[in-house]
């Protein structure tokens, strides 16, 4: 998976935290948190996940559980094997010197994802 720009609308998880975090205040438990954001975005809320979310532990990476919680989403490049239909439209899309179309990850990239597939920062430690 690969992080693109976060959307121009959304909070960040921090603030999402130090919402939860005011509302624990507020509600006194996180059973009462549950609930209420569950009435307020319309989806279930375990308060096992709230407090887990609001205690940093657990960010919400799916796309739709995080529309849910209004935070900014990020993209992810799929690559696509075989024929694309006819019609189908991609902004930017380039194509690679072996003929398959890819939608670049950086502007000095030449090659598609399968000539040169992305490979993951190495984190320290
Ligand atoms: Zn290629």
């Amino acid at each position: 998976m690969t992080k693109v720009e976060p959307g121009p609308s959304g909070r960040s998880f921090q603030e999402l935290r130090l919402e939860l975090n005011r509302d624990y205040c507020s509600l006194g438990s996180w059973k009462k948190v549950a609930e209420k954001w569950s009435y307020d975005v319309g989806v279930v809320c375990h308060k096992a996940t709230i407090s887990r979310m609001a205690a940093g532990k657990y960010e919400p990476k799916r796309y739709e559980i995080r529309c849910v919680f209004g935070l900014h989403t990020s993209g992810t490049i799929k690559p696509i094997a075989g024929a694309i239909p006819d019609g189908t439209q991609a902004l930017f899309a380039q194509q690679c010197e072996c003929g398959q179309y890819y939608i670049s990850n950086h502007p000095l990239r030449r090659k598609c994802f399968v000539c040169s597939p992305y490979r993951k920062r190495k984190r320290n430690g």
